[in-house]
């Protein structure tokens, strides 16, 4: 089955898009799956689609043998052949790109993996700075405009289009 995967850091809204993409479709949780520890959730859907919850990372508290695991962890999912339709990286918009970013993206583009941006909390930020801050997540990450959607899953604003984005890729 296709899947679609989602990865942010921790507290970025990861939890609350995914739950904003499946609505009311009814999840049935895959808590063991061979090859994964059980930090990466697959849920399947209507027997259609996986949705996969990637762990997300917390950084600074984070310590460095942790953060290798992490990575082995997402790079051992991203490599393997999986059929992975769509990766949603999610973000918040008002922090900073930092190198950490840069190399997941840039590991992401490297494996030809099909990936989109999603830039959240918009509701936190002026709207007159919007414009601003998306440049410099396209700047920042060298990204085409078109990969990148701007969304608060507070408001709800903006995640019609991811949505569709979403189904697009799986469908
Ligand atoms: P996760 O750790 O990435 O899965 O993030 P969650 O979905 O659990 O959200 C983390 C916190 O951010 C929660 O308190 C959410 O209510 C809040 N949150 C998520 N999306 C938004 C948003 O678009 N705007 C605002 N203001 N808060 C949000």
């Amino acid at each position: 089955l296709p899947e679609v995967a989602f990865l942010g850091r921790s507290n970025v809204g990861k939890s609350s898009l995914i739950n904003a993409f499946l609505g009311q479709k009814r999840l049935a949780r895959v808590s063991s799956t061979p090859g994964f520890t059980k930090a990466i959730n697959f849920y399947r859907v209507d027997h259609k689609f996986w949705v996969v919850d990637l762990p997300g990372f917390g950084f600074a508290k984070v310590s460095p043998k942790m953060r290798a695991q992490w990575k082995k962890l997402i790079e051992t999912y991203l490599s393997s052949p999986r059929l992975i339709k769509l990766l949603v990286l999610i973000f918040d918009i008002r922090r900073e790109p930092d190198e950490l970013d840069f190399m997941l993206i840039d590991y992401v583009k490297g494996l030809g993996r099909n990936f989109i941006i999603v830039l959240n909390k918009t509701d936190r930020a002026k709207k007159t700075e919007l414009p601003k801050l998306k440049k410099r997540y396209l700047d920042k990450l060298s990204l085409e405009e078109e990969k990148v959607f701007l969304c608060s899953c507070k408001t709800k604003e903006g995640l019609e289009p991811i949505k569709q984005k979403i189904w697009e890729n799986i469908g």
